[in-house]
């Protein structure tokens, strides 16, 4: 069985102008500068981006976007291309946030363009995934999954893939502060895993990382983490603060 090296990224939604960001990103360099055996992101707003990437260069910190759009350039007032992030800094993008998905129309087809665009420019994609609580309650989460990694990743061949980053998280849990139990979360990752295993084969289930996201605080991610297929977090609110998104990065 492959090793999977941990990502643990923050996701800092509508949160921090640019000085705040920069004194954010600046403090958490400080923080995490002795960590060892895991990858670290955070993803500000689009605006933070250059002045966040000039804080982060040559750290452990990674920097990542929270949306693009799939065409490279055009009239298509208010987007960013991935050409644009990575002109910007960005390693990584977030897409599909069930955010995204719930306000702003988001669905698998174009979540599917997205990550498409992603890889084309070399960015890692964190394709966000999850059930609502509805569904979970009415036991539709194992087929909502399936529909959204299936749709998702349509027309992607397994080379395309390798940096592919999945995060699993469950609506329910999204600063709600109800987390998933690390049994649940198990549960889904290893489903989220075979799934991977039947399209693309078990050398990609294999390797690719599986984030769980919802409510992940200092005080239950290494119970998480202890999970056979949990490979990092996606955090939300308590990436804000560099000293408790410090603390995950150590758990
Ligand atoms: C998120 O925004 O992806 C998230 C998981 O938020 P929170 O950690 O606040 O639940």
């Amino acid at each position: 069985m492959e090793t999977r090296r941990p990502l643990i990224a923050g996701n800092w939604k509508m949160y921090k102008t640019n000085p705040e960001a920069v004194e954010s990103a600046g403090r958490l360099v400080e923080l995490v500068a002795d960590t060892d055996g895991v990858d670290i992101m955070i993803a500000p707003v689009f605006t933070a981006l250059d002045p966040v990437s000039k804080v982060v260069r040559d750290t452990r910190v990674g920097l990542g976007a929270q949306n693009l759009y799939w065409e490279k350039e055009g009239a298509f007032t208010g987007e960013i291309s991935a050409d644009m992030l990575v002109s910007a800094g960005c390693r990584y993008v977030i897409i599909g946030h069930s955010e995204r998905r719930q306000y702003f129309g988001e669905t698998d087809e174009t979540v599917n363009r997205k990550i498409n665009a992603a890889l084309a420019a070399d960015l890692i994609p964190v394709f966000c995934i999850g059930e609502t609580e509805s569904e979970r309650d009415s036991g539709k989460t194992f087929s909502v999954l399936d529909k959204q990694v299936k749709d998702g990743l349509n027309n992607r061949v397994v080379d395309e893939l390798g940096t592919l980053v999945i995060a699993y998280e469950p609506v329910w849990a999204i600063g709600t502060g109800k987390t998933a139990t690390s049994d649940q979360a198990q549960e889904a990752h290893k489903y989220i895993r075979s799934l991977i295993s039947d399209s693309f084969g078990t050398a990609l289930a294999d390797t690719v990382r599986i984030l769980y996201g919802g409510s992940v605080k200092p005080a239950n991610v290494s119970e998480l983490m202890g999970m056979a297929d949990i490979d990092g977090a996606l955090v939300g609110g308590a990436s804000l603060e560099a000293e408790s998104f410090s603390q995950i990065v150590k758990f």
